[in-house]
């Protein structure tokens, strides 16, 4: 089955975000007088956790920090303070402080002058979605993504297969006919459970992860100058994902 489309997720495979997340969640907390600080150990066990007020509620009840019964009697102070981080994350993704991962604008540049449909398959929010392109892409970057599938427009979220159904019935696609490209296993599961091949570029906070179900799995795009490594499912030694070589790979894929 022909190659028809390039699905991307957003958190961790277009760019290593949750790093932003997790400044953003500590800039909130000094902003509260709070002296709660989210360690990259701790940030991990909370990625467990889907949804940001989740998170902090989760890390009331487990962590115990200090005012943890205050914020947990009086439950609706979490949602503003969430609304908050957002803002203070969307500033700092703006900014470009946070960059997209190596090989992601050549191969969605390339994908789009070769006339590849692009969509878009994610847990978070369009807008913070929308500011990390305005720092990277542009503002207008949005706009090449024929179908964009975030936040809270399906009932489920990953690693259920909601938001690939929906970007394929947006597409009219079938799911073999498609790539995802992800970077944890609840990326994987979801795309798989919409029957689309997956990529995966593993990130720095799902390294470790199980990553069995995807077609290849490396550790970035890479680009001419900087090979990717291969983790796994690949014998070749290009130096970079390019579409030739997605399609490669999705051919392999679908005829296996
Ligand atoms: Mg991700």
């Amino acid at each position: 089955m022909q190659l028809e489309a390039l699905i991307f997720d957003c958190d961790g495979t277009l760019a290593e975000t949750e790093e932003a997340h997790r400044a953003a969640f500590n800039a909130l907390f000094r902003e509260h007088d709070l002296d709660w600080h989210w360690s990259i150990e701790t940030y991990t066990d909370l990625l467990k956790i889907t949804g940001g007020k989740e998170r902090i509620r989760h890390f009331l009840r487990h962590y115990a920090p200090s005012k943890a019964d205050y914020y947990i009697d009086n439950d609706h102070l979490i949602p503003p303070m969430h609304v908050r981080k957002t803002a203070i994350y969307m500033e700092l993704v703006k900014t470009g402080e946070v960059p997209l991962r190596p090989g992601v604008e050549r191969l969605i540049l390339e994908a789009r002058a070769a006339g590849m449909r692009l969509a878009i398959a994610t847990t978070t929010n369009i807008d913070p979605l929308s500011a990390l392109f305005e720092g990277t892409l542009g503002r207008d970057a949005l706009t090449w993504f024929e179908a964009v599938a975030a936040g809270d427009m399906v009932p489920n979220k990953k690693p259920a297969g909601d938001v690939y159904e929906l970007v394929l019935k947006e597409l009219n696609l079938q799911g073999p006919q498609c790539m995802a490209f992800e970077d944890t296993t609840n990326g994987i599961l979801s795309a798989r459970a919409a029957n689309i091949p997956v990529l995966i570029t593993v990130s720095e906070y799902s390294a470790g992860q199980d990553f069995q179900g995807a077609l290849a799995v490396i550790d970035n795009l890479g680009e001419p100058d900087a090979p990717f490594k291969a983790l796994s499912g690949y014998a070749h030694k290009p130096t970079h994902v390019d579409l030739e070589l997605v399609k490669k790979w999705h051919a392999a894929g679908s005829n296996g």
